[in-house]
């Protein structure tokens, strides 16, 4: 189980609170993110692979994985209330898991859906 980790600066809070609340689940995945993400992760105690930062092409690494189908979900917090350099970054990954049918939760109400149905797995 591999699964993708991104929360845009507004959205990194929430995104360590989810990953807090689901760390013992976490803790049996491999986890990658883009940089800074991954370091807010690592301080919550998760191992995690890191990509470059989001603006500097740490989405577009994680879309290049989503090709390969090499995950199988990504939680990503976007703020949709800021503007990114790299949207059309951004753009790519959502368009990629599309492509590949990865599950992806760009919320935190669809992150819960998706762990749910992850936890539920995995009994
Ligand atoms: P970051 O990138 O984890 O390096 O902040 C996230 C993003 O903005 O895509």
């Amino acid at each position: 189980m591999k699964i993708a980790i991104i929360a845009h600066d507004g959205k990194k809070a929430d995104m360590v609170g989810f990953l807090l609340k689901h760390k013992e689940y976490l803790k049996g995945v491999e986890l990658v993110s883009t940089g800074t993400t991954g370091s807010h992760a690592e301080k919550a105690g998760l191992n995690v692979v890191k990509y470059l930062s989001g603006p500097l092409g740490g989405d577009a690494q994680i879309a290049a994985l989503a090709a390969e189908k090499k995950l199988d979900a990504v939680f990503f917090y976007r703020d949709p209330m800021d503007k990114h350099p790299h949207e059309p970054d951004v753009q790519m990954l959502m368009r990629l898991c599309d492509v590949h049918n990865i599950p992806l939760a760009t919320n935190p109400a669809t992150a819960k859906l998706i762990m749910d149905a992850l936890l539920k797995e995995n009994c």
